[in-house]
């Protein structure tokens, strides 16, 4: 059974500690039934009202272990089936009644259709003699952005362990060829590209742990697509020309959104440099800006299009994890981090958008970042109200 986090009980108890003292006192007006064993008492309007407008899985229970009142929530967390509790959670009910004590338990409630599974926190307190109150806490999401997070760090480790053993080594190889100045050049060339290499990552990872710690939409303002192809390309060009590869343009029609100028460009650059990177000499890069509509909207789609090296099917679903890079052997050596592709579908996310793949091996990749369309006049109106 794993522990629940102390935040979640004390806030669990505080929950529990409000309803207890607001049943404690309307306790006296509800309907006695001692007279009668099978009346179902008539709960207070007030505390009905609580219970309806939790937002997790709640339950008043009757003497009967009978649901007299739930939460919206707890129809659909797999606690409640019908007007029963489901037998898990029944046990620790009884407990509760046995001890006159609150119980806790930590559940895994499996998925079903369209549910996915969820590990559920339940508090069950007793409400008098003859009411058992039940809330339960939606655990899964935090214990899900834990366990990223807690891969990141492990993965962070083991990524700046190698650059870092590489320069210690390098240094070594130096001291020790001090009197054969071919092999101190080589090691130093060696030593600088660690280095560089040392300093993307860390750049990277910076830029990550920022963007996760900031709300773009918090200091939105409207962004002019076009503006931002024109500043990505201009930027890639003197790459794109190092490499022999032509950089285009396509557009239809004015293309705004609302969000962080220095996030989308960030993402479109990684977009073009990873278009430009996997891509031989002759290869052509095209940036598409389109609108489209559907049922959710207006979605602006900006597509990084290459007839590079693509990437195969069975790396397609990995491609925006951390550090996730293709396994090139000896024929490739990308030098990236790794990191781009997640930073990039982190920013889209975090614009209420999203980043999509399409790719064949051998043909090449396009890569579509599609974000909520602004309406600058919808601006205009705003102020005016
Ligand atoms: P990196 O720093 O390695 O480029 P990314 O997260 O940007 O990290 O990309 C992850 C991997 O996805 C890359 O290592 C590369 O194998 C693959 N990749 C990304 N973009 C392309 C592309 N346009 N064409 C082919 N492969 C790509």
């Amino acid at each position: 059974m794993q522990r629940v986090s102390p935040l979640v009980a004390s806030l669990l108890g505080v929950v529990l500690g409000v309803l207890a003292t607001l049943l404690a006192v309307i306790a006296t007006r509800t309907r006695p039934v001692a007279d009668d064993p099978v009346a179902t008492p008539v709960l207070p309007p007030m505390l009905v009202t609580t219970i309806e407008h939790l937002r997790g899985p709640a339950v008043v229970l009757g003497p009967h272990d009978e649901v007299l009142t739930e939460s919206p929530a707890a129809a659909s967390s797999g606690l409640v089936r019908g007007r029963r509790l489901a037998a898990e959670v029944l046990e620790l009910v009884r407990e509760a009644r046995r001890e006159h004590e609150p119980g806790v338990l930590n559940l895994n409630v499996p998925g079903g259709l369209g549910m996915p599974a969820r590990k559920l926190a339940v508090r069950v307190a007793p409400l008098g003699e003859e009411l058992v109150l039940m809330v339960a806490d939606d655990r899964s999401e935090a214990l899900r952005v834990d366990e990223t997070r807690r891969d990141f760090v492990a993965n962070v480790t083991h990524e700046l362990k190698t650059p870092i053993g590489a320069v210690s080594l390098l240094a070594e190889a130096i001291a020790g060829a001090a009197d054969d100045p071919d092999a101190v050049l080589h090691f130093t060339q060696r030593l600088s590209d660690e280095a560089a290499r040392l300093n993307e990552l860390v750049s990277q990872i910076i830029a990550l742990s920022r963007l996760q710690s900031t709300d773009p939409l918090l200091a939105a303002s409207p962004i002019d697509i076009a503006e931002v192809v024109d500043v990505v390309l201009d930027q890639a060009r003197a790459l794109a020309d190092s490499r022999g590869i032509t950089l285009t343009q396509h557009r239809s029609g004015a293309a705004f959104v609302r969000g962080d100028r220095d996030h989308i460009e960030a993402a479109l650059r990684n977009l073009v440099q990873n278009a430009i990177a996997y891509s031989d000499a002759g290869a052509r890069v095209t940036i598409t800006t389109r609108l489209s509509s559907d049922t959710a909207g207006d979605w602006v789609e900006i597509s990084v299009s290459d007839n590079g090296i693509g990437i195969a099917e069975a790396d397609q679903p990995r491609i925006f994890e951390r550090f996730f890079r293709v396994d090139y052997g000896r024929s490739r050596a990308s030098g990236g981090t790794g990191l781009g592709l997640s930073i990039v579908k982190h920013i889209a996310a975090a614009h209420g958008g999203t980043v999509s793949l399409w790719s064949r091996l051998g043909q090449g990749s396009t890569f579509t970042l599609r974000l909520p369309a602004h309406h600058p006049d919808s601006d205009a109106e705003g102020t005016a109200a």
